[in-house]
């Protein structure tokens, strides 16, 4: 990898289990699923050290190093900053409520460029990945892509970024792209088509699909939302309030609590002390949210059209996705039952109004995503679904896009192909190989 020198460790601290079938691998940096022929199922990493033991003197999130499943530190990582509202605690009526802030915010400490919690997975990814240079493959609604952009492009890491047209607004970056980075804007599309093509370039030879929720690099960097969390509050909190697209963020911070309480962490939550996952999604768009209510363990499936209606009108368009993992083994339908979580439902008014507030209060602006979370936490408080003395620990995925955007002067990424019309994949793909170099084209 890259220009610039990175700290490799070389051995392994971890192995890779089936959620399903219980059988153990060594990672060879890029294994997404086991081969076993059974459902569906995540892997998750079993880590050497049993103990929670934070490197004091690192500051961004390879101070979790002992806990990500990592071979390099890459410098120059932030992490979520976790702090007590005084004055949302006192507007939400919850006095032990902790905001965890991934982005951009000098004066407490958020060092993310670029403004969410998707630079925490793009760091890991890239530590985990092996010496060998691949192409890796990311699709995107825009803030992974952007994440994986910034980070990429910094250390010299081959990538290709596929995002809809609806998501490059997104990507504005501290430096323009590195050669080896590649962004492909698919125009009249969605998230979806973007995870379609994407597994289709990752079947190329020099070409490594990077496979997003199934990649534990994705999941245990954004798990150092609930490290950093448990470092802040001494505890695990009784509830976690984040929206959800994928609703990565929530399998992680689950698989993260479960780790913490093998180690020890302090809790009081009432069901086997795991925290309760309350997600949320727009009330336009909300797959998981209709299956969950449901008392389903499938996701309801519309027709693709009326799908694409409904995500055009969904007030934070980075929460749309239409295939979440919802029922595979592991995924977000066992962590809601395991944690006795919930799902809710949040109209464009309401999250409109949420972020006003939260802007009026802590004079930082906050992404159309934790917009949501602020409202559906509003909206649970007022229904009575948690006592008031419950500890609280709300996910704001990302914020302080403008305030970084008012401070620096970031540069909008250029496509490197722009595909109008999604036709037959194997002629984008083609298109799209010819964008690197020919060395990487064996077959
Ligand atoms: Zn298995």
């Amino acid at each position: 990898m890259g220009d610039i020198a990175v700290e490799v460790w070389g051995k392994r601290h971890y192995s890779l289990v089936c959620s399903c079938c219980s059988k153990k691998y060594a990672d060879d940096g890029v294994m997404l699923t086991c081969p076993n022929g059974h459902e569906p199922a995540l892997l998750q990493t079993e880590y050497t050290e049993k103990n929670f033991t934070p490197v004091q003197e690192d500051e961004g999130i390879f101070r979790y190093r002992h806990w990500l499943p990592v071979v390099r530190e890459i410098p120059g990582s932030g992490r979520p900053v976790v702090f007590r509202s005084e004055r949302l605690s006192r507007l939400v009526g919850i006095p032990d409520l902790w905001v965890a802030f991934n982005g951009y915010w000098p004066e407490r400490g958020g060092h993310l460029e670029t403004g969410t919690f998707k630079e925490l997975e793009a760091y890991t990814v890239l530590g985990r990945l092996p010496e060998d240079p691949v192409v890796l493959v990311v699709a995107s609604a825009g803030n992974t892509a952007a994440a994986f952009a910034s980070v990429c492009s910094r250390y010299g890491q081959p990538c290709l970024l596929i995002v809809p047209e609806v998501g490059l607004g997104r990507l504005i970056l501290p430096e323009v792209l590195h050669p080896s980075v590649r962004l492909v804007v698919l125009e009249d599309a969605d998230y979806a088509d973007a995870i379609a093509l994407s597994e289709a370039v990752g079947k190329l030879n020099g070409f490594q699909l990077e496979g997003g929720v199934r990649n534990v690099g994705r999941r245990d960097g954004l798990a150092t939302v609930m490290y950093s969390a448990v470092e802040a509050m001494g505890e695990l909190p009784d509830f976690y309030f984040q929206a959800v697209g994928s609703a990565a963020g929530g399998i992680a911070v689950h698989e993260a609590a479960k780790r913490l309480m093998a180690a020890g962490a302090p809790s009081n939550a009432s069901k086997e002390g795991l925290p309760r996952l309350f997600l949320s999604q727009n009330e336009s768009f909300a797959p998981i949210h209709r299956a969950w209510q449901a008392g389903q363990r499938f996701l309801v499936r519309g027709s693709v059209e009326d799908d694409k209606r409904a995500v055009r009108r969904a007030f934070a368009d980075e929460l749309t996705n239409r295939f979440p993992p919802y029922a595979v083994h592991s995924g977000v339908y066992d962590v809601l039952v395991e944690s006795g979580g919930d799902v809710l439902a949040v109209d464009g008014e309401s999250a409109r109004a949420a972020r006003e507030m939260f802007h009026d209060i802590e004079s930082i602006d906050i992404e159309p995503a934790s917009a949501v979370a602020v409202a559906s936490l509003l909206s649970a408080v007022r229904e009575g679904r948690m006592r008031r003395d419950s500890s609280v620990l709300l996910n704001v995925t990302g914020g302080g896009r403008a305030r970084r955007a008012r401070d620096h002067s970031p540069i909008q990424a250029e496509p490197s192909l722009r595909i109008a019309s999604l036709g037959p994949l194997e002629e984008a793909v083609n298109q799209i190989a010819g964008l690197f170099s020919v060395d990487l084209q064996i077959s």
